[in-house]
């Protein structure tokens, strides 16, 4: 019997438990902070060792393979010596996929993962496909095919759960966009980064496809200096392209094999260009699955995106307030800025991650009439709009955020939450800052 050891007891590592017990692994579970309640009852029914607070080397480095969760650095400590020893580290999404008899769709890119991997999910069940839904949402891939290995699964996966794949390949895979991020992960080198994104085509075929953003420039780079073996499907909001997705005249037009969709864009239930390019990609996916095209287009319009992503709260005094507390770079907030159809008060702020403030200076100039700035420390936005604006005024709790937007808010206005920080200073995570925001709208 082999043994397999799990580091990290979250949702993606007592998934793979179940899933190796299944299998009929030796599993052992090893979480270095303590274990969810529900977990440990989970890990415990399957009757499956585990340890909490802390890592016993003799049990974690007698492994044949082990599984590391994402969130776990190859620099830690335990890696490090479990790499030294030449044990096998892969991830969740590697380990399920030997399991699973069906190839999936696989999503990833630095901002618009969620959306493109729900509206996907949505288009395919609506249009009769019996698909899961995983990777960074909801219940863990190798959980649910442990359930069901015969399933198709739409994948959201991030560069972490990318890095520990070996084999894994999706039939479909989409690559949204490129920015900046999670450098402290890549040496500090954005080629890393974007070398571990382009690791979802890596072991695809020609019988496969992959999916991306035409305009993105880093994407265009990185495939000239690159091959690829899967077919390329690209979508661009300014070109015409002859197979893939483009905009014509206030359509989405899909065209592939000869055959070709068209889509009116205000039909959409969602807002943006950055969520006509989540459009895009989804539909094209939904072509290549031979989703009908009405069925396509009513579950277009009847999407309403997913909370914290420019969702819409709630008016008050006919100024409409808007969480976009998922926007924790400036690539997010730059889409929804451009989104702003009224003059708007734009509540930024929160742990820099690195940012350009320049990189907005347009659309702030010509969106923007106030701005509070809401963390702790706020000297990089203070010294790059504060000149700009109307009003600038600095604040440290949502609670005085939301009072002061609304006092600088006129009727017609949009009071905008969209920090293009991480929110760590102030809140526990971005849900944790939306769920403020909203809670303090409709106290007003
Ligand atoms: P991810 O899962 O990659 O973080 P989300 O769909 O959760 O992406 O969206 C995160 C943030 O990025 C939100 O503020 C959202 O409005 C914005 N966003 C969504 N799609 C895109 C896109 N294609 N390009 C840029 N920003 C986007």
């Amino acid at each position: 019997m082999k043994r397999i050891v799990i580091l990290g007891a979250g949702e993606s590592g007592v998934g793979t438990a179940t899933l190796a017990k299944k299998q009929n692994f030796e599993v052992f579970v090893s979480d270095f902070g303590t274990i969810h309640d529900r977990y440990k009852s989970v890990l415990d029914e399957a009757e499956i060792q585990w340890e909490e607070k802390g890592h016993t080397e003799e049990l974690v480095l007698n492994a044949d393979v082990v599984v590391k969760s994402p969130g776990i650095p190859d620099h830690a400590p335990i890696v490090k010596r479990i790499i030294a020893k030449g044990i096998k580290v892969i991830s969740e999404i590697e380990f399920a996929y030997h399991f699973n008899s069906e190839l999936s769709i696989a999503i990833t890119g630095s901002n618009g993962k969620t959306t493109t991997t729900m509206l996907t999910y949505k288009l395919l069940k609506e249009g009769g496909l019996d698909v899961g839904l995983a990777g960074n949402i909801g219940d863990s891939y190798a959980g649910q095919v442990a359930n069901h290995p015969d399933k198709s699964y739409v994948l959201e996966l991030s560069s972490f759960q990318l890095d520990g794949i070996e084999e894994f390949r999706p039939n479909i895979a989409v690559l949204t966009n490129l920015s900046p991020d999670h450098l402290d992960r890549y040496n500090y080198k954005y080629s890393n980064y974007i070398d571990s994104k382009f690791r979802i085509t890596m072991n695809q075929t020609a019988e496969d496809y992959f999916i991306y953003d035409y305009d993105d420039k880093e994407i265009q780079q990185w495939l000239k200096n690159h091959s690829i073996k899967a077919k390329a499907l690209p979508f661009s909001l300014y070109s015409k392209l002859d197979e893939g997705a483009y905009v014509e005249e206030e359509n989405i037009i899909v065209t592939m094999d000869k055959e070709t969709i068209v889509l009116p864009i205000e039909e959409l239930g969602v807002e943006g260009l950055h969520n006509v390019k989540n459009a895009m990609a989804a539909t094209t996916i939904a072509h290549l699955k031979k989703i009908r095209k009405e069925k396509i287009r009513e579950s277009l319009s009847d999407f309403q995106g997913v909370e914290h992503r420019l969702e819409k709260v709630l008016k008050v005094d006919n100024v409409q307030y808007i969480n976009d507390s998922k926007a924790t770079n400036i690539n997010a907030t730059f889409f929804a800025l451009e989104s702003m159809k009224t003059p708007a008060v734009w509540i930024v702020g929160g742990v820099d991650k690195g940012n350009d403030y320049n990189e907005l200076m347009a659309l702030v100039r010509e969106k923007v009439k106030s701005i509070v700035c809401l963390g702790v420390d706020n000297t990089k936005i203070r010294e790059s709009y504060e000149n700009v604006v109307d009003s600038f005024v600095e604040v440290q709790s949502m609670k005085e955020a939301v009072r002061v937007a609304k006092s600088l808010a006129e009727s017609g206005d949009t009071v905008l939450l969209s920090p293009a920080c991480a929110s760590f200073d102030l809140f526990k995570n971005y849900e944790d800052r939306g769920h403020q925001f909203k809670e303090e709208v409709h106290n007003l």
